[in-house]
């Protein structure tokens, strides 16, 4: 259980890499899913005789259908080059939180049960037998792990300490312990459609409210529609937009991008999230369970585009899995994924993030805008960790990171980047990814903001910034939460899409 009061950490000029504080973290371990909420998820309900067999027989299972599994398990050489890399590290001390040490909470039971060296010889290979002792290490610190990858950019054979996390979650998971936030958050959109829970007939009345207030700001009908067939677009977007602050103001910034375009869209009472947990959980059913939902909603209302909004893990999700998970984009094979590719417009990309739609329309010169609306802000944008490591945008090497700033420099006039080495590939994260972002793990989502924190503090200091734009809606709700422990007002985080919301011309011929 996370310890109620902690200490924020000071903000430093430079980064420090922190003294080894042996333990600093070991509290810190997120609510255990009742059983109730394991089982609505196709789990066993809790810990039964016999679950270390278990374990290490799921073990078996995910190295031989994983290969690059077995790679990270045989391949590290322990140089410590990413020792320093991880966010949790620099903001806790917990020498744990080093990559390199939380791959070895797996490697260690990997060497005993699937190593010749480890079952003859175990203390000389370090190798140790499942246990329940092992078992709660990994219950804490494969939950202080965000999945970020960034320890990934910086080890020499590209060890993917992410993709361990995974695995020991769906190890864990499938022996009956899992994460009560996560799993109860599967369950919602298996049942309801959506992460927040909300049921069709809400959404229609917010999707109504947004139009009346869009109205009323812009003197323009702008529309917000649901499950309109035949419409151009299908947008999937985190449920986040459609309630929370400042998440909302991108989704309207969306719907006037439609709107000044004259592209016809429609969101999806059946598929009104594109968030999809199943990738923090590591565990392939979920995640296509989840993602079929996209596919359904895309068939019924006979769309011709996929586009997705501003949702870092979401968009891993749609650009890396969704071709063959459910056939949008090439790749699937059944003859569901079939009929959606046929019926999918081969001239666009498949999906579409927002920012590159956004972008492309900007290039061909079809939206305009009046930038000096944004010049009360001083704006510096951070790289989402999915987006950065895991996916990439437009045609472009690096267009994950170009194409995002090139909006937001299109929309307003003061930009700053915040320094190199914490953007781009080796962004911080944010400290709530990956599935922590609940508040039993408060404690650590707050020391592992630090990095960031301290790179936006430098902008703040020399350029005056006062607005971080962001394509995520975990990073919104993390910093949003998290900015204040920091001495930083909270509405200084926001959408890329809000920008443009506040820049761009309605009502005119383009
Ligand atoms: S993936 Fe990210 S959070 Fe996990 S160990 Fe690596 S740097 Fe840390
Ligand atoms: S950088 Fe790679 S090889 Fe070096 S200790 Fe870390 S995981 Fe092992």
């Amino acid at each position: 259980m996370a310890t109620a009061k902690f200490e924020t950490p000071a903000l430093k000029r430079f980064p420090v890499i922190p003294l080894v504080a042996e333990g600093a973290m070991a509290h810190s371990k997120p609510f255990v899913a009742p059983a109730k909420i394991q089982e609505a998820v196709g789990f066993p309900g809790e810990l039964t005789d016999g679950w270390e067999q278990r374990a290490i027989a799921k073990m078996g299972e995910l190295l031989d259908k994983y290969r690059s599994l077995r790679v990270h398990m045989d391949a590290c050489v322990h140089c410590g080059a990413c020792s320093d890399k991880c966010h949790y590290y620099l903001g806790t001390g917990d020498p744990k939180n080093m990559p390199v040490a939380r791959q070895d909470l797996m490697r260690s039971v990997y060497r005993r049960h699937f190593t010749f060296a480890g079952k003859h010889f175990p203390k000389l290979v370090g190798a140790v037998d499942m246990s329940k002792g092992v078992l709660d290490q990994w219950w804490s610190y494969y939950n202080q792990c965000s999945e970020c990858r960034r320890c990934s950019v910086f080890c020499p054979y590209g060890i993917d300490t992410a993709e361990v996390t995974m695995a020991a979650r769906e190890i864990m998971n499938s022996v009956g312990l899992g994460q009560k936030y996560a799993n109860e958050i599967i369950g919602k959109v298996h049942r309801i459609g959506n992460n927040l829970g909300i049921p069709g007939p809400a959404l229609e009345d917010t999707l109504l409210g947004l139009e009346e207030d869009t109205k009323a700001e812009t003197g323009v009908d702008v529309r917000f529609p649901l499950d309109v067939k035949g419409a151009e677009v299908l947008l999937i977007t985190p449920s986040a937009d459609f309630f929370s602050e400042p998440h909302v103001d991108s989704l309207i910034g969306y719907a006037k991008v439609f709107h000044a375009a004259g592209i016809s869209w429609t969101l999806s009472s059946k598929a009104s999230e594109a968030g999809n947990f199943g990738l923090f959980i590591g565990n392939y059913e979920q995640l296509r369970k989840i993602a079929l939902r996209i596919r359904e909603a895309a068939l019924e209302l006979g769309v011709k585009r996929i586009v997705v909004g501003e949702c870092g893990h979401a968009w891993r999700v749609a650009y890396s899995f969704w071709n063959t998970l459910v056939g949008i984009g090439a790749g699937g094979k059944d003859p569901f994924a079939i009929e959606l590719q046929n019926q999918l417009d081969g001239r666009y990309k498949q999906p579409t993030h927002i920012c590159e739609l956004t972008y492309d329309l900007i290039q061909r010169g079809a939206l305009k805008f009046d930038k000096e609306k944004n010049d009360g802000r001083i704006v510096t944008f951070h790289d989402s960790c999915n987006v950065a490591r895991a996916s990439r945008m437009g045609d472009m090497p690096g267009g994950q990171f170009v194409i995002p700033r090139e909006i937001i420099k299109a929309v307003a006039n003061r930009f700053h980047d915040m320094a190199p080495g914490t953007i781009h590939e080796a962004t911080f994260c944010c400290g709530g990814g990956g599935g922590l972002l609940t508040d039993d793990l408060l404690e650590l989502r707050v020391k592992g903001a630090l990095p960031r924190m301290e790179a936006l503090k430098n902008v703040v200091d020399t350029h005056g910034v006062n607005f971080m734009a962001t394509i995520c809606a975990i990073c919104k709700a993390q910093f949003s939460k998290v900015l204040p422990y920091y001495g930083f007002d909270m509405s200084m985080v926001g959408g890329v899409h809000q920008l443009v919301s506040k820049a761009i011309r309605l009502g005119e011929p383009h």
